[in-house]
């Protein structure tokens, strides 16, 4: 058995091996090709081949991309001048992400002149379903690597910069200067606050994208990227979110999940706002085309709804705002000192140990106590009556779960109120069932059999144990609840190494 596998993983790391040194043998390839092509129809010197305005050329573009091109040069909005800003552009990207990856791969296909990534983050498995610019063999690379190796294969012609590295307050500011254009393509607060107020303070035009589940959202912001205190400037993330949303409320991809597509087509999006905005026609001052320019909008993605597209007319600048408005208190100066801290205004939803030591207990301590449940953790029979509450969503539950626990999603048991003194007046609880998404051998009057929470990371499920304390189900302390501390991906690692990680 072990043998085979150890064959198995063998052959699969040839294979990513050979595929690697495949991939760099095309995009040599690729490079001598497009370099043969341009020295066969310039007489100039070699060495000036690569070189985009070659002084001898009556053109302004190479051969090889007038046919690259040309498709989207026919396009009356693109035409040679936009063909030729955007070679001239140079675009950052903050994420090499869902956003990131179909963002950069049609600004490459593009001909935007330069393309930076920036991303301290390594490809992981579960990025592959959406983050379109990875391959399975570069799981473990760093992102922008990875990214940069796809895109170099898809248009050579572009430089690409790779930032290895998290954005933070201090390189900010440092890495944007040498861009025009910066996308927004993280997927947190602090970092979308960070991102606008130094595209702001450096005159960068942003586009914004956000992406959870099912939904997403695209904005262009700083457009005109006007000075700050220049009301006709386009208004910035604060203008539009002064505040940010509670940070209990912020969830992660890995945490709510997110369909493929969904995120590809805010990403696609930011592409196509990125190249808008590069391609415009000069803006006068004077002339009434400016002042006729779009207002700012946001555009709201709901995959399952009808029409999928909603969009809302944004004001201009806000007054004051903390960052573009007269009333500014937001500088370079104190983005990189430190001084606009972005993870305090933000606040952190790292979740405390919400509950006491006694009302948790690890999955082997549970295992102690309930030995019924076998090693692959399905379950014999109730010597000990108990009742184990998973608290994760439908979906998740559907995908694996422990075989006699009940399924009451978070969701639910919030959005339930407070018992008034249940125990204290049945009558009322036969009426009106405090918990009527619980079993009434579990809810009802009779059973102080002990109840545990299970969750996927141990977070949910404390929220969960004192709601359920609130509603009176632990009678008063007659009856025990508490949670499986670290949920089930503790289980996995104490209990059952054949359990799914999702
Ligand atoms: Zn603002």
């Amino acid at each position: 058995m072990g043998s085979i596998e150890e064959n198995c993983a063998s052959l699969r790391a040839q294979i990513a091996t050979t595929e690697a040194q495949l991939a760099n043998l095309k995009r040599d390839l690729a490079r001598a090709e497009s370099q043969a092509a341009a020295n066969s129809e310039n007489t100039a010197p070699a060495e000036s081949a690569e070189e985009h305005s070659d002084l001898q050329s009556p053109w302004p573009l190479l051969q090889e991309e007038y046919k690259r091109y040309g498709r989207q040069m026919i396009v009356s909005q693109i035409g040679l001048p936009g063909q030729l800003k955007l070679r001239a552009a140079k675009v950052l990207l903050v994420g090499a992400g869902g956003l990131g990856c179909p963002a950069a791969q049609y600004l490459a296909g593009a001909g935007v002149g330069a393309i930076g990534m920036i991303d301290g983050d390594e490809v992981e498995v579960s990025n592959l379903h959406r983050q379109v610019l990875h391959r399975s063999y570069n799981v473990g690379k760093y992102k922008v690597d990875s990214a940069i190796e796809t895109l170099k294969d898809l248009n050579p012609h572009v430089t690409y910069t790779p930032h290895r590295t998290h954005l933070t307050s201090d390189n900010a500011p440092t890495i944007f200067k040498d861009y025009d254009i910066i996308l927004d393509c993280t997927d947190n607060p602090a970092s979308r606050y960070l991102i606008s107020d130094t595209a702001v303070l450096l005159g960068k035009p942003l586009v914004s994208a956000s992406a959870l589940r099912t939904e997403g959202q695209l904005v262009v912001l700083n457009n005109p990227p006007r000075p700050p205190r220049d009301p006709d400037g386009g208004p910035c993330y604060r203008c539009v979110f002064p505040k940010p949303p509670p940070a209990d409320s912020v969830v992660s991809c890995a945490d709510g999940g997110i369909i493929g597509p969904v995120v590809g087509t805010m990403g696609v999006l930011q592409a196509l706002e990125a190249i808008k905005v590069i391609t415009a026609p000069d803006a006068d001052p004077q002339s009434e085309t400016s002042s006729k320019r779009d207002p700012p909008v946001l555009h709201i993605f709901s995959a399952y709804s009808n029409p999928l597209f909603r969009t809302i007319r944004l004001r201009s600048r806000r007054p004051n705002c903390a960052v573009c408005s007269a009333a500014a208190t937001i500088s370079l100066d104190t983005i990189k000192s430190g001084s606009t801290d972005y993870v305090f205004f933000c606040g952190s939803a790292t979740l405390p140990s919400l509950l006491r030591p006694d009302e948790r207990l690890t999955p082997e301590e549970y295992r102690e106590k309930h030995p019924e449940f076998t090693q692959s953790g399905a379950q014999k029979s109730l010597t000990t009556p108990h009742t184990i509450i998973d608290v994760r969503d439908e979906a998740q539950f559907g995908i694996c779960h422990l075989e006699n626990s009940v399924n009451v999603p978070i969701s639910k048991i919030l959005a339930s109120t407070p018992a008034q003194g249940l125990g204290s007046d049945k009558t009322d609880q036969s009426t009106h069932p405090v918990a009527p998404w619980l079993p009434q051998n579990i809810a009802g009057q009779d059973s102080n059999d002990p109840i545990y929470v299970v969750c996927r990371l141990g977070n949910d499920s404390q929220i969960a144990v004192k709601k359920l304390k609130d509603m009176g189900l632990d009678r008063s302390g007659q009856r025990y609840i508490g949670d499986i501390r670290g949920g089930f991906r503790a289980w996995r690692e104490q209990i059952d190494p054949q359990w799914p990680e999702y």
